[in-house]
């Protein structure tokens, strides 16, 4: 193998192989762009290194012809006393990683060659400030020293010379700091600053390959799940230097605005500067536009440069360049990073300039960013005082008064008050005040503390780890940098999407996203914002490619008229049990607790028009579009009232020797009906079977309501779901007793129903038997939340609170499995049944609802898998419309 590229050799697709930065070097280079020589070692020689501890046999010779070819090239040797060649060693992943080892630059200065430098560069100030760097930053990154004493000694430098810039140093003030430098280096490395080139050069290289495998780089890549056995490649290059006067400099530029997409020059450009100076806002930059002023040439010639590199990458790129005495080069370019609204604005921008079409549009843009769009925001002109900046963990817009302790945030927002729940980090004791809260604020913690976790999965605004913010919850305050102290009830704005946080209240304004699917906003009108224009535009693109349909989890009427505005074609789950509950709920109570036939009928007759005319009105508002209805699934307690409440009602009603039959009766229902696992008790299925008439009398108000809209000249399209099914069995039964009731209604009514009857596939056991169910099932959804929590043996209520932070520490999972589908465990069963059932009946319909069901990594695994549609919630839906359409890209 061969473990050494020069730049030459390589082109933008070996990312795997030469990191991004390498990669994206060889391409500029073979585009003929101006880009210091230099070459690439191979994230395979990365491996070697990290798995044996020591480098491949091989490397050290390769990187030695690629050095004498690059020195036979620049016509000098590196760290030659009287000329040297210079290079940087930089490290280089395929995808960019912080905690990863800095760069390295001016590699090849010593006590001789920096003197050489200085001859050759007619410039003494020149050759020691590259070469005080250089130790700085290969003492602090390679041998490990802590880089404030540099910076320190700089410091005192600086004051000294009563100077407050380091250009202001001249030649002798920093051949001084070098000498310095190099006393701090011995200290505290115990070694000498190395004065072999070679050695130097050597040691930055292993020192990047380490860096692989440090700490901060491992938690990086379990957040952002990225796998552990890449490696790093290393990019050996050149150097050019922006330190040579005020006719050099260098910058950072953007081909175009990473904000809102539009072309113009955006960018940041320092005279007289190394690389690290610009982001390390050591001095002040200006802005890219005043490189014209102040050299023309290399301005047109940058531009020039950028237009090229678009119509290459056909995207935004962000660049480094560095100009030596009038000359540019180019050091890096990437397709740049850009905010979730420039995602599809420059999307259809580049649809638009002809440089990609709408399939290639769609692989620019995500559903996460959709989401993001989706949230109320702060408003863009509000006057804010920014106090803190964390860590974005659960995006929203949330303003309230500030409270530290959850029994305060409960109590406030029971009567009324909005609060911000704030803590130094949460634990499962602040889950009550976290559910009452608006918002919450931690800081300390990253993605995968209690606190975002659990803020994620209820939807709820979260800013975590902000760290410059000091909590105080024993005083009920919090301080922040300047020294101003939030106290309790005072308000506070967090931004889940930026991280921000802000004293006081700053103004939410609806999501214009949100606006356009409501179709409270027009694309087109004028007074559309560009934004708009873009989602519509993709929207549309999505819509055109995918093959999943997208459906709602729809209750009522007003969900389902939203769905549709959203885009739903149809409804995957109508959930019937919270048509059970307010008023309602006494006649459930009577149900359960009848002791006799006649009784039992009673309620249920008084209950079948209140559902029929749910139903009626569902249907009218799902007109020409399947509704998919779920019969009674949750555990029967969930009607009854609370145990101890009872208990306490009764024991007084005795001690008052009052009358208390009724509530006795009820106790002791209560109590016969009690589950340990109600989650794995008398629910779904088993509730149609144990309590006679109540699927019936459900599946006639679903008969008699679609008769009623046929009358109507309505086209309602109903499906009945029978939930938790286990067996074929179950299903035969629930299903006898259903056709029956259906013929009933047609003959009634004359009219032809086309009810279809189908069933959940939300237990290993029915996944595992799918063939035979599908007997008996016209479709099939996947309950993909039953289904993980029966698979992993998860309670869902409880594990997020509890041990889930533990697990994502871990690195067990980088994604709680009920947000992401677990292809391995759950999805292998979906795959599974969906093929034994298909096998069974070939025109089985099948759909997962389910949370998973607007989750965008899911969306794709249901589309590779062959379902027909998904369904969630109607906000997720146009989430789940562009994930469907960017999988069948
Ligand atoms: P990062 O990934 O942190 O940006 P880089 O390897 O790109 O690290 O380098 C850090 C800075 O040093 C950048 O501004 C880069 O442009 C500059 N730089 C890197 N190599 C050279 C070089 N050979 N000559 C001049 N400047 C360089
Ligand atoms: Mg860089
Ligand atoms: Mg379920």
């Amino acid at each position: 193998v061969k473990f050494v590229y020069d730049f030459t050799e390589g082109n933008k697709d070996l990312k795997d192989l030469l990191g991004g930065k390498g990669a994206n070097l060889a391409e500029m280079t073979n585009l003929g762009l101006p880009v210091p020589p230099g070459f690439t070692i191979t994230t395979e020689a990365c491996k070697v290194y990290l798995d044996s501890g020591e480098e491949p046999a091989a490397l050290r010779d390769e990187v030695s012809a690629h050095l004498d070819a690059l020195e036979a090239r620049m016509g000098k040797k590196l760290g030659q006393a009287d000329d040297p060649l210079l290079v940087s060693v930089r490290s280089g992943a395929k995808f960019s990683m912080p905690g990863m080892m800095d760069t390295v630059l001016n590699i090849g200065l010593s006590d001789k060659s920096v003197q050489g430098l200085a001859k050759q560069a007619g410039d003494d100030r020149f050759a020691w400030d590259s070469y005080r760097r250089l130790i700085q930053m290969f003492g602090k990154t390679v041998l490990g020293v802590d880089g404030e004493l540099f910076e320190d000694a700089l410091e005192a430098a600086k004051t000294a010379k009563k100077v407050t810039v380091d250009t202001e140093l001249e030649a002798a003030d920093l051949k001084k700091l070098v000498t310095k430098f190099k006393k701090i280096v011995k200290t505290e490395a115990g070694r000498d600053f190395p004065q072999s080139p070679r050695e130097q050069m050597d040691l930055a290289i292993h020192a990047v390959f380490d860096s692989w495998n440090t700490d901060r780089a491992k938690l990086y890549r379990r957040q952002e799940r990225i796998p552990h056995d890449l490696g790093t490649a290393v990019n050996v290059c050149s150097m050019v230097f922006g330190n040579l006067g005020p006719d050099s400099g260098t910058g950072v530029a953007f081909t175009r605005d990473p904000a809102s997409g539009h072309q113009g020059v955006y960018g940041d450009y320092l005279q007289n500067a190394q690389g690290e100076d610009v982001v390390a806002g050591i001095r002040n930059t200006v802005p890219l536009a005043d490189l014209e002023r102040i050299d023309k040439k290399s301005y047109d010639q940058l531009m020039q440069i950028m237009e090229t590199l678009e119509n290459h990458y056909k995207d935004l790129c962000d660049i480094e360049f560095t100009i030596e005495r009038g000359v540019l080069w180019m050091l890096q370019t990437r397709v740049g990073k850009r905010t979730a609204g420039a995602a599809f604005r420059i999307a259809t921008q580049l649809v638009d300039q002809g440089l990609i079409d709408e399939a290639e549009a769609l692989t620019r843009v995500n559903g996460a960013q959709l989401a993001q769009l989706m949230f109320p925001r702060f408003d863009e002109d509000a006057k804010v005082s920014q106090v803190g900046r964390g860590i974005a963990a659960s995006p929203g817009a949330a303003v309230g008064k500030a409270v530290f302790d959850s029994y305060t945030a409960v109590k406030w927002s029971r009567s009324g008050e909005k609060v911000i729940l704030i803590r130094r980090e949460t634990n499962p004791d602040d889950l009550d005040g976290m559910i009452a809260a608006e918002g919450i604020l931690t800081s300390r913690g990253g993605k995968t503390s209690h606190a975002a976790v659990v803020a994620r999965g209820m939807g709820k605004t979260c800013v975590c780890g902000a760290e410059e913010l000091e909590v105080d919850t024993k005083r009920r305050r919090m301080t922040v940098p300047g020294g101003h102290v939030v106290e309790e009830g005072d308000v506070v704005s967090i931004d889940g999407s930026s991280g921000k946080v802000y004293l006081g209240e700053v103004p939410v304004v609806p999501s214009p996203v949100v606006e356009y699917f409501e179709g409270r906003m027009h694309p087109g009108a004028d007074d559309a914002d560009e934004l708009v224009e873009a989602v519509h535009r993709m929207m549309a693109f999505a819509d055109r490619k995918r093959r999943l349909r997208v459906r709602a989890n729809a209750d009522n009427a007003e969900d389902a008229l939203r769905a549709r505005r959203f885009g739903a074609q149809g409804i995957g789950l109508c959930r019937t049990e919270h048509m059970f509950l307010g008023d309602r709920r006494e006649l459930v109570e009577r149900l359960i607790l009848a002791d006799t036939q006649a009784e039992r009928e009673e309620s249920l007759k008084e209950l079948l028009p209140l559902q029929k005319q749910d139903f009626v009105q569902l249907f009218e508002s799902m007109d020409g579009l399947p509704v998919t209805v779920r019969l009674l699934d949750p555990p029967l307690h969930e009607f009854l009232p609370d145990i101890t409440e009872l208990s306490v009602r009764v024991a007084l009603a005795e001690s008052r020797q009052e009358p208390h039959e009724n509530e006795l009766r009820l106790l002791q229902a209560v109590h016969r009906l009690h589950e340990q696992n109600p989650m794995l008790g008398l629910r779904g299925v088993r509730l149609g079977l144990v309590i006679p008439g109540l699927f019936t009398m459900q599946v006639r108000a679903i008969a008699e309501a679609a008769a009623e809209r046929k009358a109507a000249k309505g086209d309602p399209r109903a499906e009945i779901m029978i939930p938790l099914v286990g067996t074929v069995q179950e299903l035969e039964i629930v299903r006898e007793e259903a056709d029956k009731v259906i013929a009933e209604v047609e003959a009634a009514s004359g009219a032809q129903l086309k009810l279809s009857i189908g069933t959940m596939i939300e237990l290993p056991r029915a996944a595992l038997t799918a063939g035979q169910i599908a007997e008996a099932a016209q479709f099939f959804s996947f309950g993909t939340n039953d289904l993980t929590q029966t698979v992993w043996g998860f309670s869902r209520d409880d594990v997020e609170a509890s041990f889930f932070t533990a697990y994502l520490e871990k690195g067990i999972f980088g994604v709680s499995p009920f947000e992401t589908i677990d292809k391995d465990g759950v999805g292998s069963l979906v795959k599974l049944a969906a093929k034994a059932g298909r096998e069974t009946r070939p025109d089985l319909k099948l759909g997962v609802c389910g949370e998973h069901g607007g989750d965008p990594e899911s969306v794709h695994f249901f589309h590779e898998v062959g379902l027909d549609y998904v369904s969630c919630s109607p906000f997720r839906i146009p989430v789940a419309r562009l994930e469907a359409g960017r999988a069948a890209v």
